[in-house]
C-alpha cells in the first residue's frame, strides 16, 4: 500500500516542467516561417479570363474562340453555351467550335459575361483556383475544386 502511493508521486513529479516553454517557441518559429513565405493569395492572378473574338455577320455576330474559352475553363460546350445565350438574353446556336449569336452583341457585353461566368462558375471561391468542375446535387450546382477538393454552390444560378 506504501509503495503504491510512493510509485504514484514518483510518476507525477517526472512530468517535464518546460512543456509550455517549448510550445512558445515552436509557434514563435512557425509565424517566422510563415511571415517570409509569398502570400498564396496571388496564385490566383496567373490566370486570366480570355476577351471574346468577334466577328459580325450581318445580323448575328460569331464568338470565333468559343471552343477555346470552354477549354480553358474546362466546361462542355452546352454549359456556357446556355449560360451565355440566357446571359446575353438572345438565341444562338452551335458551330464547329463557334457560337453564332442570332443578334448583334457588344464586345464588352460578352467580355463581361465572360468575366461573371468565371467568378461565378469556374474559380473556387476558397483558394482562388480555375480548375474545378460543375457538380449537380438536387436543385444545387456546386463547384467542385481538384486543388483544394472544396465544394462550394454557385453564387447565383440562371435558370
Ligand atoms: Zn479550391
Amino acid at each position: 500500500m506504501r509503495d503504491g502511493n510512493r510509485i504514484k508521486a514518483k510518476g507525477y513529479k517526472a512530468q517535464p516542467s518546460n512543456h509550455m516553454t517549448s510550445a512558445n517557441d515552436y509557434k514563435q518559429l512557425l509565424q517566422r516561417l510563415r511571415a517570409g513565405l509569398p502570400q498564396t493569395q496571388a496564385k490566383s492572378d496567373w490566370f486570366e479570363v480570355p476577351k471574346a473574338e468577334l466577328k459580325i455577320l450581318g445580323r448575328k455576330t460569331s464568338l470565333e474562340n468559343f471552343g477555346d474559352i470552354c477549354e480553358l475553363f474546362q466546361r462542355k460546350p452546352q454549359q456556357l453555351y446556355v449560360y451565355l445565350t440566357k446571359k446575353l438574353g438572345t438565341a444562338g446556336n452551335l458551330e464547329d467550335h463557334k457560337l453564332i449569336f442570332n443578334s448583334v452583341v457588344s464586345q464588352t457585353q460578352i467580355d463581361s459575361a465572360l468575366e461573371t461566368y468565371y467568378q461565378d462558375y469556374v474559380k473556387c471561391p476558397v483558394c482562388g483556383r480555375p480548375d474545378t468542375t460543375l457538380v449537380k446535387k438536387g436543385r444545387v450546382t456546386y463547384i467542385k475544386c481538384m486543388a483544394c477538393g472544396a465544394e462550394s454552390p454557385v453564387k447565383s444560378e440562371l435558370r
